[in-house]
């Protein structure tokens, strides 16, 4: 523990082996370790807690010259200094506040806080997941397309699975803008024609959709 009363723990995975980042192989030849990373954690009685650890390193015996992959684990990405699990931690503290709110609260950068909100909130269609729609009714989707003008209204829905849709729903509707379409129609076109939408998607992205009410 520091001075500021932060506490810091020091880990050590006890999982063997990686996989080859040349071959994709499973290799468990031990070559050493990285130097320590530090990860923000979950606090402990309003106390921020970090983890440290030394990443395993293990060397390859299949590929030529024996090239050495670090051992990713499932709780942290290499990328991000904090856990998953306080990263999610993060996103419940931001329904109902903003980005500053956190910010202070929780002593982090605003523009890290708004890294991991884009890392865990897509900003691009999915097509493929557009079938979610079918489980908004349409007062629903009136209701929400009145305050969908920016991704960060993200924030203010209850629930990370409506921030999700609210998310999926504002890049279908910025979509729809850019192909000159009736964002409002086309999401009534979707619901009253969900079979046909499941059918044959590819027929109904925003610029091929036949309008109308024709039935393909
Ligand atoms: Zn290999």
């Amino acid at each position: 523990m520091n001075p500021r009363g932060d506490c810091t723990i020091a880990v050590e995975s006890t999982i063997e082996g990686t996989k080859c980042r040349k071959c994709g192989r499973e290799i468990r030849d031990f070559h050493g370790v990285d130097e320590w990373i530090t990860l923000r954690h979950l606090p402990i009685l309003g106390r921020r807690v970090y983890l440290r650890i030394r990443p395993k390193r293990y060397r390859c015996p299949y590929c030529e010259e024996g090239p050495t992959t670090t051992q990713e684990l499932s709780w942290y990405e290499a990328k991000s200094p904090p856990t998953k699990a306080y990263e999610r931690y993060l996103l419940l503290q931001l329904v109902h506040a903003t980005i500053a709110d956190v910010s202070i609260k929780e002593e982090m950068g605003d523009k890290a806080l708004e890294g991991i909100v884009d890392r865990w909130i897509s900003t691009e269609v999915k097509w493929a997941e557009v079938k979610k729609v079918k489980v908004l009714g349409l007062d629903e989707i009136a209701l929400k397309k009145l305050c969908l003008r920016q991704r960060k209204n993200s924030l203010f829905y209850a629930t990370a699975h409506s921030a999700y849709i609210a998310s999926l729903l504002t890049s279908v509707i910025a979509t729809c803008l850019q192909a000159g379409v009736n964002a409002l129609e086309y999401l009534v076109a979707l619901q009253e024609h969900r079979q046909a939408v499941f059918a044959a998607p590819a027929g109904w992205l925003p610029w091929t959709y036949p309008t109308a009410g024709v039935s393909p």
